[in-house]
Formats: C-alpha cells, structure tokens, sequence
C-alpha cells in the first residue's frame, strides 16, 4: 500500500515508518517537525526510493491538497499529535490546534480526496491513531473495551477524545472510510526523554535524581513500541471499517515498579552508581493524575490475530540497552537545549 503517516517523525510514527518501509509499503511521511520530531528516527529509510517526506503542518489545508494530489495514497495513518500530558496542563491552546483542529483539517482533505474519486482515492481509508486515556481513569478492577464510555481527564486526553469523535462522525455523516485504534502507554527505542521511561535511564545514567509523581502507585498498561506499529499496520490493511480496535500490552504495572526495574536493569548493564534506586526521589503529583489505565484488547486479537511478541521484562531490557548503545541520539536532543525539567506543574500553583 502507499500510506501517508501523520506524525512520522515522532516516537510511535517513526517505528511505524521503518516498519511500513521494511515490510515493503510505500510511505509519504507528513510532519511538521515540532520540539518532539527528530530526522535522525527515520536515518535507516532515508535514502529508500519508497520513503518520501513531506514537512507540512495538517492544520494548512492548501498544503495537505497538494500532498494528496501528489502522492495519491491508498490510506492516512493519523498519528501527528501534541502528545504530552504535563505539557498540556501547562499550555492546551497547542493540544486543541493540532490534535482537534488539525485532525478536522486533515479529515476534510481526505474527504475532498477520497469524494473525488480519482486515482488511488477509491479504495481509500483513513485509520485514526488514539489513545486509552480517552477512556478517563479506572479503579482497581476493570477494563477499558471498545464500548466504554470516554471520559476523558486532562487537556491532553480531552483533545484526544474530541478528534476521536470529529473521525467517527466524517465516517457517519460523510461516508469517509474511517477505522479508529486506541492503544495503552508506549515505551522502547527512539522515545523522546521528556517521558517517563527514557527519564529514569538518562537520570539514572547520570546520577541525578529520578523523579516520581505522587506515591508513584499509578497503573499502566505498557506496550512495547514495535509491537504497536505492528498493530497498527494490521489495523489499517485489515480492520474493519467503522470500528475501533483497543491495543495493549496485557503488562499493567505501577509507576514505581517500572522505575525500581529500570533501576535494577542498569545495576547490572551499567553498574557505575548502583544502586540506582538510591536516586528514586517522590514529587508533587501531577495535577488530575488518572490513577489506572488498563486495555482489554481481546477484539484485535480475535478479529484481526494480532498479540503483543515482546514481554514487559524483554521490552524494558531492550530499551535500557538501546538508550546505553545510542547515545548520540538523545545526547543530540539535550544540545539542541531541551532540559529534563518538570512540567505541568503551573495549574497545581
Ligand atoms: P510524538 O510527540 O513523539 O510525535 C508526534 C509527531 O507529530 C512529531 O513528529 C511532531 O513533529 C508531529 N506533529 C505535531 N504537531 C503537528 C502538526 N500540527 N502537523 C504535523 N505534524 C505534527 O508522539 P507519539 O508518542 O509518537 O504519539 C503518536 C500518536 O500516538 C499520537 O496521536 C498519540 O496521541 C498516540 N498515542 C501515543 C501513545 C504513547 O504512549 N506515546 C499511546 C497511545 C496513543
């Protein structure tokens, strides 16, 4: 297929392009290059005669036409975004620009693609990328299926939830061929260090503190990065059209359990400054902090045959290894000036 991929240039998008090229699609990657985007993700499909770029902001109609009409592509996978929870809390006006208006621009690009009916526009779909936080918080027990109602709690998730709809309703009313995929935290290779997991190594590393929201006693279900881009390429070739697909790890952990194993697997693959949960340091709560995530994914993996391949414990393992033997790549981002401070403090005062 030829896919255009929103968001190409970030952590899960960029997993999707190498995936895509590699299994032999052709890709058409739209991005616009903010703070999160880094070039150096896609090093490896650069120079394939299948992988084009495209730097374009899909809130800029004029811009998403002519990529439409240039590349006539088979189906979007919609994965641009402002993804990042403390940062909405402390500036959403970048969350509802990108996530609700630009998803609105990019829909109705597709639309006057797909309505146009010509070239490879027949047969088109339009696969929109979202998240389980849509779903708001659970307690203990439960979890989050295709019918949940949304419920979302923070800027970020709210934006999130509102162009999940905007999809939904250009497939009702429109006919646009939508299908729709909400997946539970990633982690691995190529994770930008303002999230938790790529923190706590390069803190580690360091020796400087590793912060912990709260009590550190939140749940999430995590989920290895190239396994989500395998399901998603199973999504957009496969999945039904109107429906939505949960995706997760089955590997619910607390915050402070994923911090205390990283800890242990860099007092074995970097034993300078073991212990490293010596650095484990409690913080003032994020503001809003949804308590437990956890996805029952059990329709992709009935319908469509998709399972996660990589555990938790081989996932964490890969990626520490990954951020040891790559230092260059996030070395660069720390030049270009991004600090590891905290964010999404503001609103709490
Ligand atoms: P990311 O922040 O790493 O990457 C986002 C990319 O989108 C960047 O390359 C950025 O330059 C691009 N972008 C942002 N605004 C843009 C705009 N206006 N026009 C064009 N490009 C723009 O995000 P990610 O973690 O890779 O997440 C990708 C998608 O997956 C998001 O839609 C997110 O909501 C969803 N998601 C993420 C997770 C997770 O754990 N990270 C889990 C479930 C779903």
């Amino acid at each position: 297929m030829k896919l255009l991929v929103t968001g190409g240039a970030g952590f899960i998008g960029s997993a999707v392009v190498r995936k895509a090229i590699a299994d032999g699609h052709a890709v058409v990657n739209v991005d616009a290059l903010t703070y999160a985007a880094n070039p150096a993700n896609l090093d490896e499909v650069a120079g394939n005669d299948r992988y084009a770029f495209e730097q374009v902001d899909i809130r800029d109609r004029a811009e998403l036409d002519r990529v439409f009409a240039t590349h006539e592509p088979d189906a979007v996978m919609h994965l641009a975004a402002e993804s990042h929870v403390d940062r909405s809390i402390d500036g959403p006006a970048d969350f509802i620009d990108t996530n609700i208006v630009g998803t609105y621009t990019l829909l109705e690009a597709a639309r006057a693609y797909h309505g146009g009916g010509h070239g490879r526009g027949r047969d088109f779909r339009f696969h929109h990328i979202s998240t389980d936080e849509v779903f708001g918080t659970l307690g203990e027990t439960g979890l989050f299926s295709e019918t949940t109602p949304y419920s979302p709690n923070s800027p970020y998730s709210a934006s999130k939830a509102a162009s999940d709809h905007l999809v939904r309703a250009w497939g009702e009313t429109y006919g646009l061929p939508v299908v729709l995929s909400n997946c539970s935290n990633n982690y691995g290779p190529y994770h930008f260090p303002e999230k938790l997991i790529p923190v706590v190594i390069l803190n580690a590393l360091a020796g400087r503190e590793i912060p912990v929201y709260g009590q550190g006693i939140n749940v999430r279900d995590w989920l290895y990065v190239e396994d989500h881009a395998a399901a998603l390429l199973t999504v957009v070739t496969k999945g039904r059209l109107g429906e939505s697909y949960n995706i997760g790890g089955d590997a619910e952990a607390t915050n402070i359990d994923i911090v205390r194993r990283i800890c242990a697997l860099m007092d074995e693959m970097n034993p300078t400054g073991a212990p490293h949960d010596r650095l484990i340091t409690f913080v003032k709560d994020r503001p809003g902090h949804d308590l437990r995530y956890a996805i029952d994914a059990s329709k992709i993996r009935a319908e469509l045959g998709w399972e996660p391949s990589v555990t938790l414990d081989e996932g964490l393992r890969r990626t520490v290894a990954w951020y040891l033997e790559n230092r260059p790549w996030w070395q660069a981002i720390q030049e270009r000036g991004h600090k590891l401070e905290r964010l999404g403090l503001k609103a709490a005062g």
